[in-house]
């Protein structure tokens, strides 16, 4: 069974709750408040500001300031460059209190999010080389002409983030984002509002000049809904539901703005009976229950080849019962608390609802004591496709088993999915690894490990997990417009 659960009494001082414009802390003009909840135990840790549309306009008038007058906007780029170097030297020095208040706030363990701060200072470093290296092109254009393009900044981009990776998430949007000269109104999730507030003041720390970025909490469909109306802001850049990317791809039509999305998945995991039996074992297990599920890369459909099945679900199963579930500021634990009371019901839900529709529940499936939202590693084995839990995304830690017979069968299934956002495959056999790879439907594909993701190489979903790609040279083009100059010659 897996541990019971020690709750932290926290000693991480909050001192940042205020709206953050302009390179100040403001008070909301026509916002309001928001409980922040430590997940460990469901008690309030915080009272943050929440922005309203008044705020959001505020921001967003400070941000088209620094985009068009002020500093920022005559600025080198190399110079915007040693400002990100800056910046991504103050967060690794930081790191040690960023990753605690990470953990207080989201429920990830102190290992994870030790692990995400090392991303975040990676993808800032990355994209920090990046701003004065995006180039144009000359073009071999008909006649007696010189033209040539210019990529330039795409302008206010308003990025919505949400409460899985809460800084990770905001480094891939502000990366890139700043490399390329815009300026930034960030709205976390209403669930982790703290760690963007401290980033923000270390941005300011660094030098960034006043409204390159701004920082407003609130919910969803306030704030949230608010920055995707404002008819200043050119771009929102997204991260969260597919339902909700679907409201704000709607309501960004009414201004024709840029939109990319990061949504969700229910990524199929391949294991073939020629793969190495313990490391494929233990990368289904990472795949699933890394961050307690809540990774939309989650590998939560495991396809295990009928030959090798009863062994392989018997040694998952034995894992999943040894994991440590506990205090997220624990240095041993290896599983925090779901985020919130939603999801951990959520998560109920579909546990019963797998019951019900007959897979066979080995381990897990249930809650951890009662407080704190806390829950078991579940293993379900004997799903088929037509479950609703081998269909929809549950976010937590429940991985559906699904044996398979060949290649093409599991191609296939893997690819009856709406989504496409990662999948894997754990095989010897390089060309079916290769053939998989290549005709699976997922904006990344693991061979032989799971999670490895990394700032230079493109992230993204086909299908409806997402348009567009974060991370490498992609979220370049994302960040900018393409504007050709045509010159005439004699
Ligand atoms: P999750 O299921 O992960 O909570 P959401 O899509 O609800 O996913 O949330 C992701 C982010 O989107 C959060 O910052 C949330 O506040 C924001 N959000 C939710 N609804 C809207 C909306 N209607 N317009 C803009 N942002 C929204």
């Amino acid at each position: 069974m897996a541990t019971k659960v020690a709750h932290p009494s926290p000693k991480t001082k909050i001192e940042r709750t205020r709206l953050f414009i302009d390179n100040e802390w403001v008070s909301p003009i026509d916002g309001g408040s928001l409980e922040t909840l430590n997940p460990a135990t469901g008690e309030t840790i915080a009272t943050v500001a929440a922005a309203g549309p008044k705020d959001v306009d505020r921001a967003v008038k400070a941000a088209r300031q620094a985009l068009e007058t002020g500093p920022w906007s005559t600025m080198d780029a190399a110079d915007r460059g040693r400002l990100m170097f800056r910046l991504a030297e103050l967060v690794e020095k930081k790191a040690g209190e960023l990753a605690a208040l990470e953990s207080l706030n989201c429920g990830k363990t102190i290992t994870d999010s030790k692990g995400d701060l090392e991303g975040v200072v990676n993808s800032l470093r990355y994209y920090a080389g990046w701003a004065d290296k995006i180039e144009g092109r000359t073009v071999p254009v008909r006649g007696s002409f010189l033209s040539y393009t210019l990529r330039q900044p795409v302008g206010v981009v308003g990025q919505i983030i949400p409460w899985n990776f809460p800084l990770l998430m905001l480094a891939w949007k502000w990366g890139p984002a700043l490399a390329c000269g815009n300026t930034i109104v960030l709205k976390p999730a209403e669930q982790t509002p703290l760690t963007a507030l401290a980033i923000a003041e270390l941005a300011a720390e660094a030098g960034f000049p006043k409204g390159v970025v701004n920082v407003l909490n609130g919910l969803g469909e306030t704030t949230g809904a608010a920055m995707v109306e404002h008819p200043d802001i050119d771009k929102i850049a997204f991260t969260g539901h597919v339902d909700t990317a679907k409201i704000i791809q709607r309501a960004a039509a009414a201004t024709l703005k840029r939109t990319t999305f990061e949504l969700g998945g229910k990524s199929p995991n391949v294991i073939f009976a020629d793969s190495d039996m313990e490391a494929a074992v233990a990368g289904a297990f990472h795949a699933i229950y890394f961050h307690g599920g809540q990774c939309c890369t989650a590998g939560s459909r495991l396809f295990v080849e009928s030959k090798i099945h009863d062994e392989f679900v018997e040694r998952l199963a034995e894992k999943a019962k040894g994991r440590k579930v506990g205090d997220p500021l624990d240095q041993k634990t290896e599983q925090g608390p779901q985020v919130s009371q939603e999801q951990l019901d959520k998560i109920l839900h579909y546990v019963k609802l797998g019951e019900k529709e007959g897979a066979r529940l080995m381990t897990g499936g249930e809650r951890i004591g009662d407080k704190g939202f806390f829950v078991a590693p579940t293993i379900f084995d004997n799903v088929t496709d037509s479950m609703t839990i081998a269909r929809d995304e549950i976010f937590g830690p429940v991985v559906s088993v699904l044996p398979f017979k060949g290649l093409d069968e599991v191609v296939d299934r893997a690819n009856r999915t709406q989504y496409g956002l990662a999948a894997a495959v754990w095989t010897r056999d390089i060309d079916k690894a290769h053939l998989f790879a290549k005709q699976v439907k997922a904006g990344t594909v693991w061979v032989n490990c799971y999670h490895v993701v990394d700032a230079t190489t493109p992230f993204g979903g086909f299908k409806m997990s997402g348009q567009g790609r974060e991370n490498g040279e992609a979220a370049i083009e994302h960040y900018t417009e393409l504007k050709t100059v045509t010159v005439k010659l004699g």
